[in-house]
């Protein structure tokens, strides 16, 4: 059985229109007819959520960076030198 579909309040950020509809799959979709990106809502809640995750890496290199700079200092202290590689990442320092 078909259940109607529900409008979802604000617009449509590819056409300005308020036509936003809750689709098939909870998917948010445009139901303006000339709308240039009708999933343009869903592609921004995805690109929202890879901000994060890229966030959250960030967050864990900085914590990982921490962590090796402590391992070397406390290393230091009792006189052994980890290799110049120790605690390198691809991303820079
Ligand atoms: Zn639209």
């Amino acid at each position: 059985m078909m259940r109607p579909h529900r409008e979802i309040q604000g617009r449509c950020p590819a056409c300005r229109n308020a036509t936003l509809f809750l689709g098939d799959g909870g998917h948010i979709t445009c139901s303006w007819t000339d709308c240039p990106n009708p999933g343009a809502v869903g592609e921004i809640l995805e690109a929202m959520q890879h901000i994060k995750e890229v966030e959250d890496f960030l967050r864990n290199l900085d914590a990982f960076r921490k962590l090796v700079s402590a391992m070397r200092t406390a290393a230091a202290a009792v006189g052994v030198s980890p290799p110049d590689s120790f605690g390198d990442t691809p991303y820079g320092p």
